[in-house]
């Protein structure tokens, strides 16, 4: 039979490893150095019984039937529906900016004819990515662009990436846009939700397979019978694979800090922005996510800061031409290795949800498949 290392036992990990183990019947052994399985979307369940992500708040959504269906043997979800609101001048509005947070900040009369005027050049449930808004002729639609530029995202963006957004990549600054809506939800997607008893408990239904074997506290460097394995998957950082001969990938890390406090209920949505003041970016308030009930709540504040090796972890890729320029060197090395393959956030050097996530996954499965068959 054949087997199959897999470097990493977060999302894409443990994706790959059960679809190789159930599909394929073949051997699998998962590694992770982490003590948990899960990665960046582990989550526990707390003594005043809240369950807890540990690396921020995880809502999961797909507009794909094949991904959710696949998800839905190893869960049942919460219908859960985000909300974000961003705290500008004080005062609570939703976020992506949209119709409604207009008028939370405007008189009456100002925002009724920037509504207007927004429908009649952009069309009503139209996403426009801010800096696209701040390109038009209109002067009314340009003081728009400008409050929401400085007071909703200029703050944000400078905080999380220490950079401004126009040295950013248009995939990162195209992300937040203006939302030409009342609708206040976060997700638009046709499915969303949280695992009903946590994303920790759905891994370890993922992983009960006896083709799978989970070693944790375990590095790829620690293997020793590496040359045993037909197959290798690595879903760590592809730099490090390679020792970092081309360089260092560069990321933004963040420090999260857990707080429990002696309060029913601390905020008014599950997430809270902070683009202005303070040094953290926002506040997740766990509770919500499962609507679980306690005296306490929880808290994370995400405090944004400079990946260093040893230090942190590598959570957001910086995306520009340069370090692309470095990535694709590394990805032309790993062609002449034609059983190693390269997945997950830190094997394509992007910011993938877990959508993103899975669809990559089952991609590079679905040629593996073909091959086997072939
Ligand atoms: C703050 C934050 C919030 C997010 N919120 C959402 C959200 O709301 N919705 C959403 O869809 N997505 C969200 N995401 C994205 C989501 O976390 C990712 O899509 C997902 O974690 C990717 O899984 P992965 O397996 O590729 O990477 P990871 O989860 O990072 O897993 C990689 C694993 O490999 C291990 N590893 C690395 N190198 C080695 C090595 N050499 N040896 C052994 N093990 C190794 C690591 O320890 C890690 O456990 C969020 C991400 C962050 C950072």
């Amino acid at each position: 039979m054949k087997t199959n290392l897999v470097v990493g036992c977060g999302l894409s990990g443990i994706t790959m490893a059960h679809r190789l183990a159930d599909e394929l019947n073949e051997e699998v052994v998962i590694i992770d150095t982490k003590s948990h399985i899960g990665g960046t979307c582990y989550d526990y369940k707390d003594e005043n019984g809240i369950t807890v992500h540990k690396y921020g708040p995880h809502i999961f959504r797909t507009n794909s039937t094949e991904i959710w269906d696949f998800l839905s043997q190893f869960t049942e979800w919460y219908p859960f529906m985000h909300h974000v609101l961003g705290v500008i001048d004080g005062i609570e509005v939703p976020i992506p900016f949209n119709i409604n947070s207009m008028h939370k900040v405007f008189p009456k009369q100002l925002a009724e004819k920037l509504e207007t005027k927004l429908i009649q050049q952009f069309g009503y449930n139209k996403k426009v990515p801010i800096l696209e808004l701040r390109k038009t002729d209109d002067e009314d639609l340009q003081f728009l662009a400008e409050y929401i530029y400085q007071k909703v995202f200029l703050g944000y963006t400078i905080k999380q990436w220490n950079f401004t957004p126009e040295q950013l990549d248009p995939s990162v600054t195209g992300s937040v846009p203006v939302y030409i809506s009342r609708d206040d939800r976060y997700f638009q997607e046709k499915y969303q939700g949280i695992p009903l008893n946590g994303y920790t408990k759905m891994f370890e239904n993922m992983l009960k397979h006896p083709n799978i074997k989970v070693r944790l506290n375990t590095a790829y460097t620690d293997v020793k019978d590496i040359k045993s394995y037909n197959r290798i998957f690595y879903t760590g950082a592809i730099e490090e694979f390679f020792n970092y001969k081309y360089g260092k990938l560069p990321y933004r890390s963040l420090d999260i800090r857990i707080k429990t406090f002696n309060t029913e209920k601390f905020q008014n949505a599950p997430v809270v922005n902070y683009p202005e003041n303070y040094d953290f970016t926002r506040i997740a308030e766990y509770k919500y996510f499962l609507n679980e009930k306690s005296d306490k709540t929880v808290l994370s504040f995400e405090y944004p800061q400079d990946y260093e090796l040893g230090k942190n972890d590598r959570i957001y890729p910086i995306l520009n031409p340069q370090n692309q320029a470095i990535y694709n060197r590394y990805l032309q090395e790993a062609e002449h290795m034609p059983n190693v393959f390269f997945l997950g956030r830190l094997g394509a050097y992007r910011y993938y949800d877990m959508n993103r996530t899975i669809a990559a996954v089952f991609e590079l499965f679905n040629k593996i498949k073909g091959k086997v068959n072939g």
